[in-house]
């Protein structure tokens, strides 16, 4: 069962393997495949689960709100995102309008199958809205009971001290920050962590696996393995190009023995290690099959000793992006 943690300031408890369904639902698995994702994290006890409008363009959503019919909505906390577009492509049809928010909520809501999502975020910063409008539809969404809370995703820290304190005269909290956070991608944290601490938000950070190369499964100079994520041509094999290089892969492969005496699998390890850090609320993690959710959860509640800490950090050297 994994642990759970509070997200940000809030009284928010939620599950700290959290299941996103990127690229996956909708698009690289079938439903029924899906489904068994779903049921396998429920069955795992994790009650977490984020999507976005825009993934498999809403079709996640949906996959998504199907798959977790029937269940106690109590029992849930459904997080999805606003900002790219899913329509024809109006022109009110991206960013964070409160046009495009307030019909976007209502889009997912019906999707999601839900009368509320727990957290709402908005998928990126539009430079365009004023930060006022935006904070103000969210403040209406909340009033309106169709956002228990509201969260952000590849803010800056600027634009998140910006975001909190007209949440913070609009009478809400902005309680998450969303970035992509793994053992090689470390961006976050000399500004965006530091800056959430002292406002109070927590991190849900994506891709924690790098899109499942810190599994280890991708060898370097070996064919990519079949099935996986960097063979799925309707999308995901070009997110994932950056880290399939030789130098990433023979390091990541460097990491099999500090796994091995944590008894863990090196998916696993990839996990504890964004649970490490206490500003982290969730792992938010993909799977393309239910056996790697029954492995993944099993990474909640692991602490790395400080020693190994450092050794993984001398291991991927300069592998890592700052
Ligand atoms: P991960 O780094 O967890 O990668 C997940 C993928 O790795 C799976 O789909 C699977 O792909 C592979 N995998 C999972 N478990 C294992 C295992 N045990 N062994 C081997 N391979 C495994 O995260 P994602 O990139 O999927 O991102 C997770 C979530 O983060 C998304 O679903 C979404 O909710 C969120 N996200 C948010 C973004 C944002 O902008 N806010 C951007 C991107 C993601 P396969 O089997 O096909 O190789």
């Amino acid at each position: 069962m994994p642990t759970y943690r509070y997200l940000g300031n809030s009284g928010l408890k939620i599950s700290e393997i959290t299941y996103g369904n990127w690229l996956t639902h909708g698009s690289q698995v079938e439903n029924d495949v899906a489904t068994a994702c779903v049921h396998a994290a429920l069955d795992a006890g994790i009650s977490t689960f984020d999507t976005a409008d825009v993934y498999a363009n809403t079709k996640a959503e949906q996959v998504l709100g199907d798959a977790l019919k029937g269940q106690r909505r109590e029992s849930l906390e459904i997080f999805t995102k606003v900002y790219w577009p899913t329509g024809p492509g109006g022109p009110n049809d991206t960013g964070l309008s409160r046009k495009h928010v307030m019909e976007s909520i209502n889009g997912s809501l019906k999707r999601l199958g839900t009368d509320y999502v727990d957290l709402y975020q908005a998928h990126r910063y539009d430079t365009e809205t004023p930060l006022e409008e935006t904070m103000q539809a969210f403040a209406d969404i909340v009033r309106q009971g169709k956002a228990l809370y509201i969260g952000v995703s590849e803010w800056t820290a600027d634009q998140i001290r910006a975001g909190h304190a007209l949440a913070q005269d609009l009478g809400f909290q902005l309680i998450s920050s969303q970035p992509q956070y793994s053992m090689l991608w470390r961006v976050i944290e000399d500004e965006v962590v530091p800056t959430s601490r002292e406002l109070g938000l927590s991190q849900i950070v994506w891709s924690p696996m790098a899109q499942g190369v810190l599994s280890g499964k991708y060898l370097p100079g070996k064919p990519l393995p079949a099935g996986s994520r960097a063979t799925d041509d309707k999308g995901g094999a070009r997110m994932i190009q950056r880290f399939l290089t030789d130098d990433v892969l023979t390091r990541v492969q460097n990491l099999r023995p500090v796994a091995d005496e944590l008894g863990l699998s090196m998916a696993q390890l990839a996990i504890a290690w964004v649970l490490q850090n206490d500003n982290v609320a969730a792992a938010l993690v993909g799977a393309s099959r239910p056996e790697q959710v029954a492995e993944n959860v099993k990474a909640s509640g692991v602490t790395i000793p400080a020693e190994l800490m450092a050794r993984i950090d001398e291991i991927l050297g300069g592998a890592v992006e700052r």
